[in-house]
């Protein structure tokens, strides 16, 4: 592991110095700030859903608004409008899907929210894996109109694959809109029927109970979004409004004390207010910086300065855990970024190894995994190709304990240690014991996920 002469706060005067942790503190009793992501099926209504949620927030301007329904009504698809909201490019617009992940911010009265929309389409999932990633709580949007329900829950669905995803990812807290419910003509029966199918698989696949909301709306027509509804058919239904259960959200433990993890999603020549240096745009995974303050950016351990930075769009001095970011870094050559790249705490860069034990579960797969089985591997925005090179042992789901030593295979439902080999670089990968946000894998093949799973081990560092 290398070891790095730094001097990370030593360019700032003692009187600028900023105490992160006192900062935030202050800030977070003010209002904490979550992720939140919104998954299910293509075609469930999240875009819809979330669109009609922002509009009524007040968070969309009348006149867009107007603009939208006018566009919608030309094309024939006036239900389109809402979906709008959330969908900023033409092309998504023609072709009628979230394609990318759009990012909203808003705020209830409790809590302040950065909206990541997952796109639904099957061949979005690894998108929606780089959204999910950051995200503290989920919305999974379900359609109760007849079949619909049963056609994205089945096999080939993608209520299922999301849920689970959601939850390797580290997701924990989950809000079931169960959407369209105006279709079933606000049916208690059909409520309480996709409410315990639901229910129970959650559970199975590692949701708390106790973190589940299930709550009966209609993106369309606006019941149940922001105000409790008073529709004489949802009698039956005693619970909050979605923005009520959002804003009840627990707010996300940050990994504050942690060394500087920031995940660089974007980069180009030219500081912020064309001063010189290098924008670099990123969340932050853990730690913290300030203004003046040396990092390290890996793979590569190029040295840099902070000049300037942003947080949600606004100037600031310092940045912490759960933040996203743009700066300006000085003394660095741009060369030395490249996409997936970490910005560190300069005296504790992350690991970047090619070789790793990783506990994983396997998901719905039809050919068992064997030794070489290539996947490719998913961390954060990164995919590279690798493959399964050593199947350790299988463990019981619930204690933990080795049932098998070095099986033959592994078969969809398992709980197995593997070891897993980068085929073509090394990357930058932390123990899930080390860092909950950057020891997290999902491993896919031909477009479907296989596994997903924790870093227990770092086997090899560097190439
Ligand atoms: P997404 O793929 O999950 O983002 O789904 P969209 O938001 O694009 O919605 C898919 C279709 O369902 C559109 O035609 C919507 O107008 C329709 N839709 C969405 N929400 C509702 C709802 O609550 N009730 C009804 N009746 N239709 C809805």
């Amino acid at each position: 592991q290398p070891v790095t002469k730094s001097e990370p706060l030593a360019k700032i005067p003692s009187s600028k110095r900023v105490n992160i942790s006192e900062e935030y503190q202050k800030r977070s009793s003010a209002k904490p700030k979550l992720n939140l992501v919104v998954i299910g099926h293509v075609d469930a209504g999240k875009s819809t859903l979330m669109g009609h949620f922002l509009y009524d927030l007040g968070q969309v301007n009348e006149r867009t608004m107007r603009k939208f329904e006018r566009d919608s009504q030309k094309i024939g698809k006036g239900s389109f409008a809402y979906a709008w909201v959330l969908d900023e490019t033409g092309e998504e617009r023609d072709r009628g899907i979230t394609m990318d992940i759009a990012t909203n911010h808003f705020e209830t009265e409790h809590k302040s929210f950065t909206l990541l929309d997952a796109p639904g389409h099957r061949d979005f999932i690894p998108n929606m894996i780089s959204g999910t990633a950051q995200a503290d709580a989920a919305i999974l949007v379900v359609d109760a109109s007849t079949n619909a329900f049963e056609a994205g829950f089945d096999a080939g669905g993608q209520t299922k694959e999301h849920a689970v995803l959601a939850r390797s990812l580290g997701v924990q807290q989950l809000i079931i809109a169960i959407n369209k419910l105006d279709m079933a003509l606000w049916s208690q029966s059909r409520f309480d029927e996709i409410q315990t199918k639901l229910k129970s698989y959650l559970v199975h696949v590692g949701f708390k109970k106790s973190n589940l909301v299930f709550v009966p709306v209609s993106g369309l027509t606006g019941e149940n979004l922001i105000k409790r509804s008073t529709l004489p058919e949802l009698e039956w239904y005693k619970g909050g409004s979605l923005m009520q259960h959002i804003d009840g959200f627990a707010p996300p433990v940050r990994l504050l004390e942690k060394p500087l993890r920031m995940r660089v999603t974007d980069f180009f020549k030219g500081g912020i207010g064309s001063s010189g240096g290098v924008s670099v745009a990123g969340n932050i995974e853990s730690g913290s910086m300030q203004v003046g303050e040396q990092v390290m950016i890996v793979p590569g351990n190029e040295l840099g300065y902070v000049k300037t930075m942003q947080v949600n769009e606004e100037p600031a001095n310092w940045a912490a855990a759960g933040d996203s970011v743009l700066m300006t870094l000085v003394n660095l050559d741009i060369m030395n970024l490249s996409n997936g790249c970490l910005v560190c705490t300069a005296s504790k860069p992350v690991p970047v190894t090619s070789t790793f034990e990783a506990q994983i579960v396997v998901f719905d797969i039809r050919i068992p995994i064997t030794p070489g089985y290539p996947v490719v591997l998913h961390h954060g925005s990164l995919d590279e190709p690798a493959f399964i090179a050593k199947l350790i042992e299988v463990l019981d789901k619930s204690t933990g304990e080795v049932i098998k030593r070095n099986p033959r295979c592994l078969s969809k439902g398992m709980t197995a240690k593997v070891q897993i080999k980068l085929s073509q670089r090394p990357i930058p990968l932390e123990t899930f014991k080390d860092n909950k946000q950057l020891g997290r894998v999902m491993l896919r093949k031909d477009g479907e996920t296989v596994a997903a799973g924790v870093v227990n081990e770092i086997l090899t560092y560097g190439s």
